[in-house]
């Protein structure tokens, strides 16, 4: 038994010559618990998705986001169950950083932030655009004199 953490936990399910062929998750408020086949050459399949795909298995990291019968969705990453909002919190996604100066506007690049806004590194993303687009107007002055 693997505890994931946030109440789900992993049964590595063996054949009998002691092969891992899937992995059964129990999570709390559901009787069901789910099997799932595991992307091994010992492992018979109908269909691609009829298997997932192992990363890891210590710390355990799944491929694929798997969802229970009940509709209880996440993935396994680094031994920790992640629902798919913590999943999507996790990713950044770019932004363009725009200077408007007298409605004049120009797009100095762009930083990526994530949906927890890692302010951290906004900043340091950020820094890196303005130091850069004061390099260019400095280079500029230089051509003019
Ligand atoms: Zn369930």
């Amino acid at each position: 038994m693997i505890d994931l953490g946030s109440g789900v936990e992993a049964v590595v399910m063996y054949d009998l010559v002691g092969r891992a062929i899937g992995i059964t998750l129990l999570h709390e408020g559901c009787d069901h618990g789910w099997y799932t086949k595991i992307d091994v050459p010992w492992v018979t399949r109908e269909r691609p998705q009829d298997v997932v795909k192992v990363e890891c298995w210590e710390p355990l990291t799944l491929h694929e986001v798997i969802t229970c019968a009940c509709g209880f969705s996440g993935s396994i990453r680094d031994g920790r169950w992640t629902t798919e909002i913590e999943r999507k919190q996790a990713q950044s996604y770019p932004v363009p950083v725009l200077l408007t100066i007298e409605g004049h506007t120009v797009e100095l690049g762009l930083i990526h932030v994530t949906f927890d806004r890692n302010t951290v590194q906004e900043r340091k993303d950020l820094a890196a655009l303005l130091r850069a687009y004061a390099e260019k107007l400095h280079d500029a002055d230089d051509g003019d004199n």
